[in-house]
């Protein structure tokens, strides 16, 4: 459509009475000074055109156990011995970080489409619901926060974004409640130049990001979470180091996490649960 055109619509539009044209005459003045297009199809006039979010949503629709395509996981329960029984933390992804659901979140994280937190919330409700246990008790969930680096670039947290959107609409499992528990601890120089690496966490393999994030968080006092359940949240799991450091982290102030949950698993699990 021109913009011409758009104009055009934005006049009659206006030549209408009531709220709905007024809204409609201001959609379509928002078009005409700020264009936008599909993140994931380019169809003009909609961050998200309706095709591509049905696909989102379908895409999204059975949430299941990623632990298997990630290598790096800790154990699911914290005093096994992991080499005679080792069994991943469980980690229920919304769906696989591919095609729509992949750039919508990148756009959403990296492009300033903050507005797709309120289609992305969804999808992560639906994993929080498919959480082994959820809905049952007390249910802590503990982001992964962004990084200090990553909040100056972007000025916000895609994660908390998403999370607000979810708790604010009211999706939310009975008693689930989300608490900032994380933070990162201050390295020395030294550590954390090597940390920034020539690609940040990106760029590294699947050791050395398991080296890179030992040790960077920190979750309070040991005991000071004793006997608190908790589910630790990300948004993309990839070979699951960060997750293992939140874990690591959150159980050594004493809390008992027993699983995760993402929205989107970056490498097919051999099975599905
Ligand atoms: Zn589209």
């Amino acid at each position: 459509m021109t913009v011409f055109e758009r104009f055009e619509r934005f006049e009659r539009w206006l030549a209408h009475p009531g709220a709905v044209a007024l809204l409609q005459a201001g959609r379509e003045l928002r078009a005409v000074l700020l264009p936008v297009c599909c993140v994931v199809c380019g169809r003009p006039d909609e961050p998200l055109c309706p095709p591509c979010a049905g696909e989102l949503r379908r895409s999204t629709l059975r949430p299941f156990n990623a632990a298997a395509g990630a290598g790096l996981l800790p154990a699911q329960c914290a005093d096994t011995d992991p080499e005679e029984d080792f069994h991943p933390l469980p980690v229920t992804a919304s769906g696989y970080y591919r095609s729509g659901l992949a750039r919508v979140l990148l756009a959403c994280k990296n492009h300033g489409h903050t507005g797709l937190a309120a289609v992305l919330a969804p999808a992560l409700a639906r994993a929080l619901h498919a959480v082994p246990g959820s809905g049952s008790g007390p249910l802590v969930l503990v982001p992964v926060p962004g990084s200090a680096r990553a909040w100056r670039r972007r000025g916000y947290d895609p994660l908390r974004l998403i999370l607000r959107t979810v708790d604010h609409g009211g999706l939310l499992p009975r008693g689930m409640r989300i608490e900032y528990l994380l933070g990162y601890r201050r390295l020395p120089l030294a550590a954390r130049w090597a940390a920034r690496g020539p690609g940040g966490q990106k760029g590294l393999g699947a050791r050395a990001r398991r080296t890179n994030v030992h040790g960077s968080m920190s979750a309070g006092g040991p005991g000071s979470l004793q006997g608190v359940s908790v589910l630790v949240a990300d948004d993309v799991l990839t070979t699951g180091a960060t997750i293992a450091e939140a874990v690591r982290a959150l159980r050594a102030a004493g809390a008992d996490v027993t699983c995760a949950v993402v929205i989107a698993a970056a490498r097919s699990p051999s099975r599905r649960e």
